[in-house]
């Protein structure tokens, strides 16, 4: 044989060899591989098991932990994404556990041979050989230490190969890592032994979590910060050895103290973290429209505003904050303090619903201005009136006869409010309100009635707040957000820009009582758009205010509901308002409502708040809305022709030919005009006409033909008082086509001289005018016994 041939049949050999070995192999693993995938199919991975139940987690805007619940097993877990992990944690603990972690398929051969070897020099158990797949496979399934769990959990770790990533797999260990206690996953155990996240650890923190799953109870620091000391060192030389981290490091992290105690649950807006929770039951990580910073600044600001009147019987406070141009609540401050039981501080203030006092009235004046009933000048009626039985009185038991429409609206008088509520069309101030997102009129309107406008009704301090976002927002109406991704609606407009800018500018000029009278001088201090509001019997104080970026609403009372005199909103609860606006808020960089191109100015009667006549002895200028607001010129003044012989009254069919001068008169409505009488306010007297004038024939004055001038009638027992009525009668002119009868100052009925009013008799003294609409008028006394 050459040798070449041999060099051949020795290579044809070694290459059958191998071949067979090839074969050898070749089959094994197909056999390992259907070994593998029937014992997968009989038994597969409880992937359920890699997601134990979660702790449900609160968290602010920029991801701030606000609160933390306790899992349904009583376990702190805060589940992490592999992104949210810090590196540090991770290099340190892939050094330290499982440094082939990136190689092996779930089972390192190499680790367990030499685990073996060392434990049989030991004589016992001094190392395990997982990998870190491994022990994914125990945290998911714990089992005690026996051979025969070890080759399950070598299953499982295959298993997890073959379905996960490295990285979904390395996620799922540092979430189910124990750390001690029943502190479960790197999530807890950054937020309670540091107060961090996962992602914001330092080495030597890092290094720290890194060994205490080896021993979580030897190793947890807040029980043995000796032996946490050791072990993070050991974490820390291996790292170093490795060549992961410098000398400096190492040296930096050992000096960084252990924590000797864990960190409370975070408990931050714990109503408004405790309303979401119950009402996202499906959520564990609730990212939530809370900035922590404005949340702390305003339940600081509401423990310094409550101090001083906590000894007058005010016990409790809510605030909220919204962003305007989001919706998004930014502070939600429930009560005073959460743990303070005698004063149920576990109620949420800001969603208990409450009557709002004055706080609606805003939108009564907006509802008037947009369906042209009354521009800012309007003059308004505040004298008695009576709405089939009620009968709406002021805040100060007073009338003020008549006032414009913007101070009835700034000295929030309520019979000029409740007067105009009475002439809203389209279902007025109830509708509006429900279709704005009210949730708390749920009666039907005739149940509130007029009495609505005066806060007759429930609203809470939140829809509240949100209502007045929508006047901020020029007339669009839409619910607040409160989850970070909830999509912003639309909402509805229910009020026009202008409408909106108008009101805005009267609220502004609310006189603020933290400032000096002359506090507009002051351009430091931003302007701010508030309304205050105080319920019947002083239970509740509020105040709500707005610029372009947030509106607030503050709640000062008690949560068992007992009045307080001290409970007036513009005292108890408006300068909270304004030191929370000025914490907010840089002078600066603030800017104000721009005017709508809707709004116009105007000169009005300075008297009447009508567009100027020419007989108007002065003006003053209104914001108003050209093609809306009232556009009829002064009635008020009005120029007559007085006979100079005579003093008597001209008509232009009697002044021919006699010598007359002109005076203007300021001719009051009748309804006013009486109770200014009454009031010792002077009024022009206007001198009769002309009796000799041929276009009235006689008694242009209305002469009272029932009841009977200075007579007595007598109530008999015997018949009801329904067949008893007196009517009212009275004969007058016949240009006259309207009438208005007073009964002692009070206005009881208006119609033509042709209708009949009955009056049901009572016992008492009367005073009878009957007044016809150019303000002439006759008087008659009576008594009925
Ligand atoms: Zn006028
Ligand atoms: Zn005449």
């Amino acid at each position: 044989m050459s040798l070449v041939s041999i060099t051949i049949m020795l290579e044809s050999h070694f290459i059958n060899r191998i071949l067979g070995l090839v074969k050898l192999g070749t089959l094994s693993f197909l056999l390992l591989a259907i070994i593998f995938f029937t014992l997968n199919a009989f038994f597969p991975l409880p992937v359920e098991k890699l997601h134990p139940p979660s702790s449900t987690i609160v968290l602010d805007r920029n991801g701030q932990v606000l609160r933390v619940y306790l899992a349904p097993d009583d376990m702190w877990r805060i589940p992490v994404g592999y992104d949210e992990i810090s590196p540090l944690l991770k290099q340190a603990v892939l050094t330290f556990e499982d440094r082939y972690f990136y190689w092996h398929f779930g089972i390192n051969p190499i680790s367990i041979l030499r685990a073996a070897w060392a434990n049989l020099r030991a004589g016992h158990i001094v190392q395990g050989g997982s990998t870190i797949t491994m022990q994914v496979a125990r945290l998911m399934e714990p089992k005690p230490r026996t051979l025969k769990n070890k080759l399950i959990e070598a299953f499982r770790a295959l298993q997890l190969e073959w379905k996960f990533s490295k990285e979904q797999i390395l996620e799922f260990y540092f979430n189910l890592a124990p750390y001690g206690g029943n502190l479960v996953g790197i999530g807890a155990a950054a937020q309670f032994y540091f107060n961090k996240r996962s992602d914001q650890l330092s080495l030597g923190e890092a290094a720290l979590l890194t060994v205490i799953p080896n021993a979580p109870n030897r190793y947890r620091p807040d029980l043995n910060v000796k032996m946490a000391h050791r072990a993070r060192r050991k974490v820390l030389e291996r790292l170093f050895r490795q060549k992961k981290i410098t000398e400096r490091d190492q040296e930096e992290a050992l000096s960084e103290p252990i924590p000797a105690e864990r960190f409370p649950a975070p408990f931050r807006a714990p109503h408004f973290a405790d309303e979401l929770k119950q009402r996202y039951p499906q959520l564990t990580k609730i990212h939530t429209t809370i900035d922590l910073n404005i949340q702390t600044l305003v339940e600081n600001l509401l423990h310094q505003h409550l101090k001083p009147w906590r000894a007058r019987g005010i016990t409790n406070g809510a605030v909220v904050v919204i962003e305007n141009k989001t919706r998004a609540v930014r502070a939600l401050v429930g009560s005073l303090d959460f743990f303070d039981e005698t004063s149920q501080g576990q109620v949420n203030g800001a969603m208990s619903p409450r009557s709002p006092g004055s706080a609606l009235k805003p939108f009564v004046y907006a509802l008037g201005l947009e369906q042209g009933l009354v521009s800012p000048q309007s003059l308004l009626y505040d004298v008695p009136v009576e709405y089939s039985g009620y009968r709406p009185v002021n805040y100060d038991n007073k009338y003020h006869g008549a006032v414009s429409m913007e101070e009835a609206l700034i000295r929030s008088l309520n019979v000029p409010a409740v007067n105009l509520a009475s002439q809203l069309a389209g279902g007025g101030v109830y509708t509006f309100l429900k279709e704005a997102g009210l949730s708390t009129l749920k009666q039907r309107p005739e149940y509130y009635g007029l009495t609505l406008v005066l806060g007759g009704c429930e609203v809470t301090l939140l829809e509240l707040t949100n209502l007045y976002a929508g006047l901020a927002e020029g007339g669009r109406f839409r619910s607040y957000r409160w989850l970070e991704d909830q999509s912003n609606e639309a909402g509805k407009s229910l009020l026009s820009s202008g409408t909106c800018y108008i009101i805005t500018e009267i609220l502004s000029k609310l006189r603020r009582p933290e400032l000096p009278s002359s506090w507009e001088l002051t351009v430091d201090v931003p302007k701010i758009s508030w309304k205050t509001g105080t319920s019947y019997g002083h239970r509740d104080a509020w105040s709500i205010g707005y610029t372009p970026e947030y509106t607030i609403g503050v709640w000062v009372g008690n949560f068992d509901g007992r009045g307080v005199p001290a409970l007036v909103g513009a005292e108890a609860a408006a300068p909270l308002l304004f030191e929370i606006f000025e914490a907010l808020l840089k002078p600066a960089t603030t800017r104000w409502f721009i005017q709508p191109e809707s709004v116009g100015v105007r000169q009005v009667c300075a008297v009447s708040g009508m567009p100027l006549s020419k007989y108007c002895p002065a003006a003053k200028s209104e914001l108003y809305l050209p093609g809306i607001s009232p556009a009829q010129r002064c009635t008020l003044h009005r120029m007559i022709l007085v006979d100079e012989a005579t003093g008597f009254r001209l008509c232009p069919v009697c002044r021919s030919g006699r010598k007359y001068r002109q005076r203007i008169v300021t001719v009051w409505p009748a309804k006013l005009a009486s109770w200014m009488i009454e009031h010792g306010i002077p009024v022009d007297q206007i001198p009769r006409h002309y009796p000799r004038c041929p276009k009235i024939a006689a008694g242009q004055t209305p002469v009272i033909l029932s009841p009977l001038a200075n007579s007595e009638y007598r109530i008999r027992p015997d018949v009801p008082l329904d067949y008893q009525k007196l009517p009212l009668k009275a004969a007058v002119s016949n240009q006259i086509k309207k009438l208005y009868w007073f009964l002692n100052g009070r206005l009881i009925f208006t119609g033509n001289p042709h209708q009949i009013f009955f009056l049901t008799p009572a016992q008492g003294k009367y005073k009878l005018i009957c007044m016809d609409e150019e303000g002439r008028s006759s008087e008659v006394q009576f008594v009925i016994r």
